[in-house]
């Protein structure tokens, strides 16, 4: 028996043996041709096909997976379209007079390490993508069509460096037990995918799972992050164990996900959804949420090669906000800089981009792209429940300034005759020390408070969220965090105002007891996690969470919490 962490991705224990997702490289050769209009039609031609094909697995993946995780092949589709992509191409075949394999492969190759090269996960991933279309480009054009996949034959575990989004497409889901890959973090399309499909997987894992030989007998315990080969049959039992007690709470929580979070003594909170574009919001209904909590709009700024027009913007914040019909969704205006760049907004190279011009602080020095959002999201909120929220707020000053802006395009919108929402909610993040310190006095400019803790973490204790040598020490889980928040939710509630809390944390069943102790009003959560999360709820009494949360506050480290929680609560145990 021999064990190898990762990064817990999916919740869920899987068992099984161990098939070895071995993707043959294509070769690609190089040479000069002569008719480059030729070589031009024949790529044409591969485009067209490979639009095709990808028009199939998206309808395959919505019908297995759902709309948003589906999207991933629509975007595919868009890259090779993207007209710098096509222009280099063509340069390549008709100025270099290279053939079209290699020219699309070298092109290809470029960007996705480009893209790499940005210290953002997310965008990193999107690497995989152009690797994964240039790829089924290249197949066509050179009509090889095996695929690893078609050896998976009975129920296994997946085993894999990575996995492409196609890779993952075209395995039969009926006989994925699990993932498990070598590479990849929490929103790699692995991550994403086993999430969608409600299957557990650990990602990250090193090179070490590419000694796993395939029939080998697995263990993927995704809430622990760990990958057991050979298990002796004392753990396996311990494991199927685990895993039965899983599938029982999954089937009862996702029974009642459309049933408020009220605990045992009678005290109710919200339980709402993060989503990062019109595609979320369906799963994020089926989960049970009861709003939005978090609608992060750069999403709509990435993956395109110019500024969303007010009326984009317009269009989907209404499509969203609409959705949700009386329920609240809260949009949080551009937060890009720090580890998210936008490459068509000219952002000055700095030093430290994340105590640099990020969010909030590079909206209010360029209107010509922080009004245009709030007109838009000034319209979209008519009518509905449309709340407006602010990233890296720092300063009541900065709140004071943000909201003199907004009342200028309320007045702007009114002067061109636009219906606008009167009353819309502001709100602030607070994810700077600093803000929460002046809670008392931001709580009386704005009308809530949504934590974000996945910054709050960081700049607390000085430690790279993006860099992995110190990301532990980053973990909201330490009491000096608890401390922040316990006196954040103190001064909002003393002045009548509620909070939320957006970060990672929410949807952690390890962390909910503390926060809905310290009085935590809305937690703001990914999809998947809210039956989870609403069942925990609904288990435990206020009271009891009042006083762990106490508890928790005087321990000294993250470790002693997380220790202290799971004894103190065994509900927040899945399996
Ligand atoms: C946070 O900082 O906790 C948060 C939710 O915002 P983001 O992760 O987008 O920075
Ligand atoms: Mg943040």
């Amino acid at each position: 028996m021999k064990s190898i962490s990762g990064i817990p991705a999916s919740y869920g224990i899987a068992i099984g043996p161990a098939f070895v997702f071995d993707r043959a490289e294509i070769v690609i050769e190089t040479y000069s041709i002569k008719d480059p209009a030729a070589e031009w039609k024949r790529f044409e031609e591969a485009r067209k096909k490979t639009h095709l094909q990808l028009d199939e697995v998206y309808l395959k993946t919505v019908e297995e997976s759902g709309e948003e995780t589906a999207e991933i092949f629509n975007a595919q589709k868009l890259m090779l379209e993207d007209p710098e992509l096509i222009k280099s191409i063509k340069t390549r075949v008709e100025k270099d007079l290279t053939n079209i394999e290699s020219a699309l492969y070298e092109t290809a190759e470029s960007y996705a390490q480009q893209l790499e090269a940005i210290d953002d996960e997310y965008l990193s991933a999107r690497a995989l993508d152009i690797r994964d279309v240039s790829s089924r480009c290249l197949r066509n054009l050179l009509g090889t069509t095996d695929s690893p996949a078609d050896g998976l034959k009975t129920p296994s575990v997946i085993v894999a460096k990575d996995l492409t989004p196609s890779d993952t497409v075209l395995l039969n889901k009926d006989f994925v037990l699990g993932f498990c890959t070598a590479e990849g973090g929490s929103t790699s399309h692995t991550a994403i995918l086993a999430r969608g499909l409600g299957i557990p997987a650990v990602v990250g894992a090193g090179t070490e799972i590419e000694d796993i030989q395939n029939g080998e007998d697995l263990v993927i315990d995704g809430d622990a992050g760990e990958i057991v080969i050979n298990p002796d049959p004392d753990a396996l039992k311990e494991f199927r164990n685990r895993q039965e007690k899983f599938y029982k709470i999954k089937a009862e929580a996702e029974d009642v996900t459309h049933q408020p979070a009220v605990t045992t003594d009678g005290h109710q909170v919200e339980i709402v959804a993060n989503i990062g574009n019109v595609e979320g919001v369906q799963a994020a209904l089926d989960a049970g949420a009861e709003g939005v909590g978090l609608l992060r709009s750069e999403f709509l700024y990435l993956e395109r090669s110019s500024l969303p027009s007010e009326e984009e913007q317009y269009q989907k914040y209404k499509t969203i906000a609409d959705a949700f019909g009386d329920k609240p969704v809260i949009l949080r205006t551009l937060d890009v800089g720090g580890d998210k760049d936008i490459p068509y907004i000219d952002m000055p190279r700095e030093a430290n981009p994340f105590l640099g011009v990020r969010a909030i602080r590079l909206c209010l020095s360029r209107p010509e792209l922080f009004k245009p959002q709030l007109r838009a999201a000034l319209r979209a909120g008519h009518g509905n429940n449309l709340k407006l929220m602010f990233p890296m707020v720092a300063t009541v000053d900065d709140v004071i300034k943000t909201k003199e802006v907004l009342e200028e395009c309320r007045d702007e919108l009114k002067k061109e005759g636009y219906d606008v929402a009167e009353e819309m909610d502001i709100g602030i993040m607070i994810e700077i020390p600093s803000a929460a310190i002046m809670a008392d006095q931001l709580s009386e400019v704005v009308d809530f408070f949504s934590i974000g803790t996945n910054d709050l973490s960081q700049y607390t204790l000085a430690a790279d969220r993006t860099n992995a040598q110190v990301a532990q020490s980053a973990s909201g889980f330490q009491p000096a965090v608890f401390r922040l928040i316990k006196g954040v939710i103190d001064a909002a509630h003393a002045n009548g105002k509620w909070v939320g809390l957006c970060g990672e944390m929410a949807g952690e069943l390890l962390a909910i007891p503390i926060l809905l102790g310290l009085g935590l009003d809305e937690f703001s959560m990914n999809p998947p996690a809210i039956p989870f999360a609403k069942q925990l709820i609904r288990a435990i009494s206020f009271e009891h969470a009042q006083q762990v949360a106490q508890t928790a506050l005087n321990l000294k480290s993250d470790t002693e919490i997380r220790e202290y929680i799971q004894i103190e609560v065994p509900e927040v145990n899945l399996g």
